[in-house]
Order: structure tokens, then sequence, then C-alpha cells
């Protein structure tokens, strides 16, 4: 057969693969990851309740059980929650609902990669605003007249913001809103390292909707599980696009279980978002080095020569995120917080680097 005559979709093959192969790194800071495992006590509880799964039976209640926790956790109804296998598949699909090809999706640039294909990938059109060069800020003025002027259906914010690592606060964020009329997506996969969240407008402004992800902060992104919130209307639209039992046991158990367990995170979070302030510090010591404010569990810098140092640190084992010449970002690289001794000897081998480069 020659699979040459196979005629796919239009456009399908112009999208970009996303290319998830890794190397073996000593040191794995490119993901934004969580640089520990579960908990002890969560980890027995988690295998306990794994091994009591009725593996033939379709998922059905441990769904609910997890939609009642999350929503009670907000003062909502379990109608106001929707979960998907990370946010990025509540991302997508939500993309899907207000996409086709008459309508339009805004967002911020540079900003979470994965908006523009997802955009692509629904046939819908992007309309990108740009970041200020200077400090990575979105002209909140602007950006409400750009979602109005080109009559997006759908608008998104990253907060706080991958890959810049800066935050809005929500009076900008109810500003956006009151603002504008289409749907709004506040993406806060990052939030518990900034602690404040848009879910308090909820009630306010039923356009608005928050995604959750319990990949970053409670390390879970090996179960792919995420969360939307919003009014029940807008959630009954966006669930349209899911096919029925997309939720597996497995994920289900284990996130409720993390949920249920959620305060055995405080001190981690706390913890990543010390090790965040201190290596910011550190950062700042490197002659060269433009280091961005953050309010995630990653730092971006930018240096000259990010690509070679990009290289040095495979060399060494250490996977960072370099950005090549993407739009703005181009000399950055994002470090994501591993545990102190990884956050120490990610430093030392960027330090070895600026120096030995230092003496050219
Ligand atoms: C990591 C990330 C997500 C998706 O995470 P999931 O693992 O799919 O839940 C979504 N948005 C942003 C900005 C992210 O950085």
């Amino acid at each position: 057969m020659r699979l040459k005559k196979l005629r796919y979709r239009s456009k399908l093959n112009c999208m970009p693969s996303y290319d998830v192969v890794e190397r073996e790194w000593k040191i794995k800071v490119n993901a934004n990851e969580c640089g520990m495992n579960l908990p002890p006590m969560v980890e027995d509880r988690v295998m306990g309740r794994l091994s009591r799964i009725a593996f033939n039976r379709y998922p059905n209640e441990d769904l609910e059980q997890l939609m009642e926790a999350i929503a009670s956790n907000y003062g909502l109804q379990k109608e106001n929650v929707l979960i998907g296998n990370g946010s990025s598949e509540i991302i997508e699909k939500l993309f899907f609902a207000f996409g086709g090809r008459n309508l339009t999706i805004a967002y911020p640039q540079p900003s979470f990669s994965m908006y523009r294909i997802y955009a692509q990938a629904a046939e819908a059109r992007s309309v990108v605003i740009e970041l200020n060069p200077e400090d990575y800020s979105l002209d909140v003025r602007q950006f409400i007249q750009k979602v109005n002027d080109s009559k997006a259906a759908l608008a998104v914010v990253c907060n706080p913001n991958n890959p810049t690592g800066n935050a809005l606060t929500i009076e900008q964020i109810e500003d956006i809103a009151q603002h504008t009329s289409c749907a709004l997506l506040i993406d806060e996969a990052y939030v518990e390292f900034y602690g404040q969240s848009a879910t308090c407008l909820l009630k306010k402004y039923p356009k608005l909707l928050v995604a959750r992800t319990f990949s970053k902060a409670y390390g879970l992104a090996a179960i792919r599980c995420g969360y939307l919130l919003g009014d029940k209307a807008v959630i009954d639209m966006v669930k349209k696009t899911f096919m029925p039992y997309h939720m597996d046991v497995l994920t289900l158990v284990t996130a409720d279980t993390v949920f249920q367990m959620r305060d055995e995170y405080v001190p981690r979070i706390q913890q990543m978002i010390a090790e965040r302030n201190r290596m910011t510090e550190q950062y700042k010591t490197l002659p060269g080095f433009t280091v961005y404010p953050s309010q995630t569990n990653f730092i971006l810098v930018r240096c000259d020569l990010a690509a070679e140092l990009n290289e040095a640190l495979a060399a060494k084992g250490i996977g960072v995120r370099c950005f090549g010449n993407s739009a703005g970002l181009e000399d950055c690289i994002r470090i994501s917080m591993g545990t102190r001794e990884e956050n120490d000897a990610v430093f030392a081998a960027i330090k070895a680097f600026a120096e030995s480069e230092g003496q050219k």
C-alpha cells in the first residue's frame, strides 16, 4: 500500500509535533516538575486505595467524589467543576469549544507555547498581545482593547505566566473580566507559588474560567490530572467536547487522595518558594545575566551564549529549557526549581560556564 495516498485532515501536516522524548538527565529541571515524589504518608494511602480498585468497572463514583471535594474547597457546586487529563486536556477542549473557523482566541506572548498549537488544532484564529519586552509585563488596557477589537470568543491569561514567571494582580484580572464580554480563561498552573487566585471572582463573573493542575505544586505530572472551575452553563457546554469516561480510576483515586491530604503539601510548597527566592538572588550575582522576578517554581534568565550554556549543561547531564529563537525569548533559559542540592549543583555549573566565558 502507498501511504502517500492517505488523505489526512487539511493542515494536519503543518501541525508541529510536541516532541517529549527525553534524555536520561542527572538533574532534570526543564519541565517545571516538582523535584520530590509523593510524601511517604500520601504514598501509603494512594497504594492502599489503588489495591482496592474494581478494574472491571467504568469509572463512576470516583469522579463524582473528586468533583465534590474540589467544589467544596472553593465554595462551589460539583456542577462548577470539570476534571481533565491534565489541564492540557482542559485547555485543548476549551479551545475546541470556543474555536472553529469563525472564532478568535486571544492570548499574550510570550506565554505557554501550547496556546498557539491548540488554537491551530481548533482551527481558530489566534490574536497575540505582545508582553512588554523589558519586563514581560502585560499592558492590560491594550489587552482589553485587542480582545474587544478582534471580537475574540475566548481570551486566555496564564497567571503567573509560563515561561516569564511574572503575574498579574487579581485587580488586573478583574479589570479584564469587567471590560471584555468574551469567555476568559485564567490558567493557574503555578498559582500555589503565587498565592493569589482568580477563583474569588468566579461568582461575580460567570464568563470567567479558572484552570488548575495537580502536575506542578502537587508533583503529580505522571497521573495527568487537572480541573476547570466555572459557571455551570459554560462547564456543561465545554463538557460536550469530552468523550465518556475520559478519566481513568488510577488517576482519579490518586488525585483524590492527594487533594484530601493537601495540607501535607503546605511545607513543601513553602520550601519551593523559598528555594526560588534564594536562587533568584544567586543568579543575580552572575555578570551579564538578567534574572526575571518569578512567582512560580522556575526562574527565567537571559544571558549571552544561552545556546552554548544549554549545551554545556546538557554535557554535564543537566536539562534546562532553552527557548532558542522563540519570539520574545531570545537568549533565555528557564530553570525549574528542584531540591536544594539540585539547585546548588545547577547554579554551580552555570557559574562555572559564566566564569570560563568571562575569561575568554
Ligand atoms: C504545565 C502547564 C500546564 C499543563 O499541565 P498539565 O500537566 O497538563 O496539567 C498548563 N498550563 C501551563 C501554563 C503549564 O505550564
